[in-house]
């Protein structure tokens, strides 16, 4: 069986949605699991109704027409789609008059409509086009989650759960993306762009011989486009050099995605819904060949990093000082993305700074604390890229000639990222330089030679 993921873009595009109704009607014979997220545009749109009470009645039935015009465009009706447009008006009107955002648990089951309503229209269209196909709640696919409503984790019972609901398939499941559930039957959310993980779960739960996650460009490509618009695809990554993309910023998955596709050791492909016969990307468990000796694959970036550095000439060579260090941004849940030492300081990057205050009002106990903010990470990814000769001395010869000062630099810890710190503002200049310095935007056939090889 294959898993087949549609993103906001591909369900929320009527083009696109005809694309992907077709796509699914014809991989009938491969046993595909539809996995689907909100139209796109509804899911912000949600997180807005939420955020702002004086706006509520507006985003509401924006909502609703948001539906009713895809609707028309598309000619699929559904009733089990109307019901739900029924049950968001009566639910959206409950909270007139209340002051305080819904949260938490409300939250979840307010945004829990986007995926509920595209699975539902998903699940018509295909039975409009002659495939039996049936609309899923994750919860009712087996996708249990702990209680944290907004950024839920699967439990460790899920896999046998997911297994056993989606044991016998007569029609063809369409699931709802992004959700899950708690064991009581309350709805979770997985975290923003979260789809891509509920197809990797449902995916590896299943024994799938493939997850595709169909998007809105032609696979992985070589740096985000919206910063270098002549990015291009990269047909063959690893799991490591995907999840390191992921995980700084490349968009088009999900961090978390590559997780149980890598225990199961199943093939992930990124593919165009928009342009279904392109290659796309395919994301496998040993490293692609490289096209170059020297060339890297792809280059990432995430905004809105804080650095925070510890400096103490008493403790850093003491024995403890990192662990007390790192005790701290543990015990309030601080997430830590880079690390450097230098013999009297530790610098770190943290992505969500939400609960840092707390922890440095604990760490000026134990050194000068310095928090800066308005900071990118910029991670060059390809297999063996910290150690290959030449590419750190190139990278940062590239920057200095341009006067982008680097903050923090980080190598070797893994084998497939060079990243460094910049300013934010500095961040897409950046990518935009690198990516042409590093030659990939060129043909394979156009690069020069390796640095090394050029030398021997
Ligand atoms: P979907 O609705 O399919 O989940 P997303 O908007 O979540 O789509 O992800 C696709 C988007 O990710 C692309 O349109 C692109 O703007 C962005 N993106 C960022 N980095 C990359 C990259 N390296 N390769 C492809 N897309 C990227
Ligand atoms: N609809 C959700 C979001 O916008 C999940 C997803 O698109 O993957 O975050
Ligand atoms: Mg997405």
């Amino acid at each position: 069986m294959i898993v087949m993921k549609f993103g906001g873009t591909s369900v929320g595009v009527p083009e696109s949605f005809a694309v992907a109704v077709r796509l699914v009607r014809e991989a009938r014979p491969r046993d595909p699991v539809v996995v689907v997220s909100a139209l796109s545009g509804v899911t912000n749109l949600i997180v807005d109704l939420c955020r702002l009470p004086e706006r509520r009645a507006d985003l509401a039935q924006r909502l609703v027409d948001r539906h009713l015009e895809w609707s028309r465009a598309t000619g699929v009706r559904s009733r089990e789609a109307d019901d739900m447009l029924q049950d968001w008006r009566a639910e959206t009107a409950a909270l007139a008059g209340r002051a305080e955002p819904p949260a938490a648990g409300d939250r979840d089951r307010l945004l829990s409509f986007g995926e509920r309503l595209a699975a539902a229209l998903f699940a018509a269209a295909l039975r409009e086009a002659g495939v039996d196909a049936v609309a899923m709640r994750a919860g009712d696919a087996g996708l249990v989650t702990d209680e944290r409503f907004g950024a839920a984790h699967p439990l460790p019972e899920a896999p046998r759960r997911i297994a056993e609901a989606l044991a016998h398939r007569p029609a063809v499941p369409v699931v709802t993306g992004f959700l899950g559930q708690t064991t009581d039957g309350r709805i979770t959310t997985l975290g923003r762009g979260g789809s891509d993980y509920s197809a990797a779960l449902l995916g590896a739960a299943l024994g799938a011989e493939e997850i595709q996650i169909w998007t809105d460009t032609s696979g992985l490509l070589s740096a985000d486009p919206r910063i270098v618009p002549e990015a291009r695809p990269v047909p063959l990554l690893s799991f490591a050099e995907a999840s390191e993309l992921a995980y700084f910023g490349a968009r088009v998955l999900h961090p978390k995605t590559l997780l149980p596709a890598m225990e199961r050791a199943i093939p992930v492909r990124v593919l165009n819904t928009a342009r279904p016969d392109d290659p796309g990307s395919l994301v496998t468990p040993a490293a692609g060949p490289a096209d170059s000796a020297w060339r890297v694959k792809s280059i990432a970036c995430k905004k809105g990093i804080t650095a925070v550095t510890v400096a103490s000439t008493r403790m850093l060579l003491a024995y403890g000082f990192l662990a007390r260090v790192f005790e701290v941004f543990g015990r309030h849940h601080v997430v830590v993305d880079l690390v450097t030492t230098s013999e009297v300081s530790i610098s770190v990057t943290v992505d969500d700074a939400a609960r840092l205050d707390e922890a440095v009002a604990e760490l000026e106990a134990i050194g000068t604390v310095e928090v800066r903010r308005g900071l990118a990470v910029v991670a060059v990814v390809g297999e063996g890229a910290p150690r290959r000769v030449g590419l750190a001395g190139h990278v940062f010869t590239l920057l200095g000639g341009v006067a982008i000062p680097v903050e923090m630099i980080s190598q070797g810890a893994s084998r497939v990222n060079l990243s460094f710190v910049v300013a934010e503002e500095d961040a897409d200049r950046a990518v935009r330089l690198l990516h042409r310095g590093l030659g990939l935007d060129l043909d394979a056939a156009e690069l020069p030679p390796a640095p090394s090889a050029a030398r021997a």
